[in-house]
Formats: C-alpha cells, structure tokens, sequence
C-alpha cells in the first residue's frame, strides 16, 4: 500500500483546482453516465457494452471531486488506493502521474476499473452521498485513466535489478499476477504455472469478453512478461508439477493462488439431468474454448429457454452470455429479492436491459426430463423473506404450496464455489480451513514457512481487487523473508 497518502495534496496547481470552482458549483454538476452500446446491438455480439468516457466526460467527471482532506472513498477501498490523488492529477493531465498514483495499489487498473464494485466500496464512501447526491464516479474514471495510458505507451513499471532468488506461482489470476508483477519489481525471478491452457484465471475463462476484453488482460501479461516473469501453462501444480518438483528446481518460495474454481450444485432431484451445467463449465466452454464460435470444435450448450439458478455476477454473466448464444428466453432464479442479489448493480441493470427476466424469491426444487434423460422444466418454491440470518440478510422461507413450473432446455446452476482441493490436498502439512480454504497467517504465510496464499482459495469466492491485493501483501511478506 501507499505509505504517502497525502504526499501531492500540497501542490500549487492543486490548490488551484480546488479554488477553481466553489463547492456549490462542483456539487451541482451532474455525474457522468457511461456511454454504451444499444441492446439490441450489444445482444446479437461480444463487444464491450461499455464504451469508456471521452476526454471532456473525464475531466468534467474529474472536477467533481472535492478532493477531500481526510477522502473517505478511500477508506472504502480494499486497497486504499488515494483516489483524489490520481483524480486530480486526471483532472491536471497527468496521466503519468495518475497511472502510478494506481499501480502503487493496484497491478490491474483496467481491470479493476471495469469489474470492482465500486457502488459497494469506493464509491459507497464518498462524501457525496452526505449530500444526497450521486457519487464521484470513481471506477469510471480508473478505467480511463488505464485506458489513456494504454494507449499512450505510458508505463509505471521499471526495470529491476535481478537478485537471482528463484520463486514460483501456482495459478494465474488476479492474485498471482499481482505477486508476480510485484516480485519481479522487486529483482526476483518468477514463474507462473497455470493449470489451463490460457493465462489469466477467472479474467479469461469466468468473466466475458462484453464486460472485460481479453486484449486488456493480455496487455498487462504482456508488461509482466517483458519485465521477466515466465509464463507456463498446462501444469498441474501438485499433480503435473509437484511442490518437491518446484524445491529441486531452486525455487525458494511458492504463492499459491489456485482460486476457488470448484462449482457447487444444489442437490436437488433431477440436476443430473443433461441440459444442466454449473456456471463455470458454461462459461469455460464459450469464453476460453470458443463454443459456438464456429472456429473451434468445443460444442456449445444450446438453450432457447433458459433457467439461470442464482443471483451473483457470474449468474448475471451466464445469463447475458446465453442471450448473446442466442437464447430466446432466459430467467434468472433467485430465492432472494433483488435487494439481496450479491451481482453488481451494473450488471443487473445491463442484464435487464437484455431482456433477461429476473424472477426472484424463488428456488429451484425439481428439474424434469424428457425420455431422453434431456431437462424439460424446472419446478420452483415459492418464497418470502423471514428473519435477517447471520449475514444481516432476511433469509427466504418457503411459501406453502406455492410451486410454480418452468419450460425450459438448458438450466446454468451458479450457486457459488468451493476452493479447488488440488494443492490443498497435495502438499503434506498445509493446514485448511473448514470449507477447504488455505490457513494463513497475518502476513499470508501458510502452515509452511516457504508457502504463501492469497485470493479465492484463502478467501472462498471474493473479488478481483481483493485477490490482487493478497498478491501484493504476499508479496511484500515473501520477499522481507527470502531477503533477509
Ligand atoms: P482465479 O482467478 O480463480 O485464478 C486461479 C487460477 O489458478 C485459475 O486459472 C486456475 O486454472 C489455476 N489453478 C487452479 N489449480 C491449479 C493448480 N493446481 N496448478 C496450477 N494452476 C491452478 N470479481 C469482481 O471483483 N468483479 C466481478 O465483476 C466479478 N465477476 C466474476 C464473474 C465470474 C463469472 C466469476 C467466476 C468470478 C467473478 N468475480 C468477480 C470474482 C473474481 O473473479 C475472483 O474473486 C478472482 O478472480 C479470484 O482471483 P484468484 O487469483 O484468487 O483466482
Ligand atoms: Fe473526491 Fe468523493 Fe473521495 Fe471526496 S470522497 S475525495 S469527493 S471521490
């Protein structure tokens, strides 16, 4: 984390912005909307539905901001990024400065810019809301500010004077890359072994390509590889390649970042039925094996009515991908009430513009197949909302009798994940929480001295900004020990 959280407050041509334009004035100007694509459009393709802002809707946006003295945005951020620090310097044209003002936090600005739930973190604190006004729209504008210096060539990273200490990664996604960039910051050799075929975890084969292009994620592969980190798919860590592999081999310490890439299933009669997938597999199969795509051979799940059973991001992104495969009809089953559905508000919104019908406080019980073992419908409890659970949450009670039935061919099951158990279960002496998650310590350290963890598989399932910012701790920690 930024240790020098107010270091550029002081700046003349800050205290000019401030006095630029009153508090009135800055309050009263409306906040930007994102520009994106028509739904009719965005339905019939994969492209990003959202367009990014241009330079006048940045600026504006920008100087919106008060650029508090004690910003409470970002005590609401799980990284404390200093968000009116790279705001201004936005709003200065310093998108140089901006970017490192990010990077000192955050590996993956564009990312994060894209898939953080701001309106939960960040954006839930700013002082705004005191007001009863509309947030600044800081995700907004961390994608922008990525996304100039793309497109700039503007690069935070520097070059690294090597230490010749050997460490190894197990899974490449946000947690791992963050190590990985990190480490290497830091003059150690680092190589990442990633289990599939691709690089990227969950930002290639979870989340699609209409809410984050893969040519963003490959770019920062890209910058991590050309500042020295090894990439090398298709390696199983504890199978293919064990941790005593990685011990001969000279590496002197081993992030684990495998993720939390088990689905869970509700148990309910009928869910063995064909027609019926975990979100996970859906998604793999058309994001990273290209079903449907007519270039590769991976079939793809074909539904025209289609039940999605849960109320989370990746429920949203099943159901926007199986309208964008063409399904005629696609539900959402949730057996909460929208209030309680754990998705980002975005996505909601975008899914309902596409014609997805969300029927809430409802919960699958049945699933019926035809005579050839194929899913026909789906029967569905009823529910209301009884007392808060230990969450905070109302939790949904059943509403006697009340069972509706569904015609459907193809039901997505996305009702949460579980840690993969591979390593967990592989390395001798790794201590495991009770739902098969990685103990850690304060400084990310597993039961094994030589071992870190960070992300979903320490977590269960969290978000990308958590990950990463496991991968920076983990790293910090690591690289103290293995220095000194
Ligand atoms: P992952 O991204 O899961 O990466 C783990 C990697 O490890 C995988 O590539 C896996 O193949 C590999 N691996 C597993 N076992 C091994 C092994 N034995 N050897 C080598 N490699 C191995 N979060 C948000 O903040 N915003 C969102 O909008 C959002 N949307 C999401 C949508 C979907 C569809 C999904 C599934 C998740 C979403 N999340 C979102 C959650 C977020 O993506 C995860 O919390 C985050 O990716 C966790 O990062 P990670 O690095 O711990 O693991
Ligand atoms: Fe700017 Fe809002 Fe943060 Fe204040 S709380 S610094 S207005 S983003």
């Amino acid at each position: 984390m930024n240790d020098n959280k107010n270091i550029r407050r002081d700046a003349p041509w800050r205290e000019e912005l401030r006095r630029a334009i009153s508090a009135k004035e800055r309050t009263s100007i409306p906040r930007v909307k994102m520009p994106q694509l028509d739904p009719a459009y965005r339905i019939a393709c994969n492209e990003e539905v959202n367009c990014g802002l241009d330079d006048s809707q940045a600026a504006v946006e920008a100087s919106r901001c008060l650029d508090c003295p004690a910003p409470t945005c970002t005590e609401g951020c799980p990284v404390g990024i200093n968000i009116p620090d790279f705001i201004k310097n936005l709003q200065h044209g310093d998108i140089a400065a901006a970017i490192g003002i990010l990077k000192q936090d955050s590996a993956l600005p564009a990312v994060c810019g894209r898939v953080c739930p701001q309106e939960r973190q960040c954006e839930s604190r700013c002082i705004y809301h005191k007001m009863k006004k509309e947030p600044v729209a800081i995700g907004y504008l961390e994608r922008y500010v990525a996304d100039k210096a793309r497109a700039e060539g503007i690069e935070a990273n520097t070059e690294a004077k090597k230490n010749g200490i050997k460490v190894a990664v197990a899974g490449s996604g946000p947690a791992a890359l963050s190590f990985a960039g990190e480490m290497s910051r830091r003059g150690f050799d680092v190589e990442v072994f990633e289990a599939l075929h691709e690089i990227g975890g969950v930002l290639k084969y979870g989340i699609p390509e209409f809410r984050l292009p893969n040519s963003i994620v490959d770019y920062e592969l890209d910058n991590l590889s050309k500042s020295g980190v090894k990439f090398h798919t298709n390696t199983i860590v504890g199978k293919t390649l064990t941790f005593a592999n990685l011990v001969e081999r000279g590496f002197k310490g081993l992030f684990v970042a495998s993720g939390a890439g088990l689905p869970r299933f509700m148990g309910i009669p009928g869910e063995n039925l064909c027609g019926i997938l975990s979100s996970n597999e859906y998604l793999t199969r058309i994001n990273l094996m290209g079903a449907g795509r007519g270039t590769n051979d991976t079939p793809a799940p074909e539904g025209h009515s289609v039940a999605v059973i849960g109320g989370g991001n990746t429920a949203m992104d099943s159901a926007r991908t199986a309208r964008r495969m063409g399904a005629e009809k696609v539900m959402i089953f949730y057996r909460r009430s929208e209030a309680e559905m754990p998705a980002r508000k975005e996505e909601i919104e975008h899914a309902k513009e596409e014609g997805i019908e969300f029927i809430t406080l409802s919960n699958p019980v049945e699933y019926i197949g035809d005579e050839h073992g194929h899913v026909r419908s789906v029967r569905v409890q009823r529910m209301k909302l009884g007392e808060p659970d230990e969450s905070g949450r109302r939790s949904p009670v059943p509403v006697e009798g009340a069972i509706d039935t569904f015609d459907i061919d193809l039901a997505i099951v996305s009702v949460g994940v579980s840690p993969n158990p591979l390593i967990p279960n592989s390395i001798e002496g790794l201590e495991l929480g009770r739902r098969g998650t990685l103990v850690v310590d304060d400084n990310l350290k597993t039961s094994i001295d030589t071992i870190y963890a960070g992300g979903d598989i320490v977590r269960g399932g969290a978000t990308v900004i958590l990950a990463m910012g496991d991968g920076r701790h983990a790293a910090c920690a690591m690289a103290k020990k293995l220095l000194s």
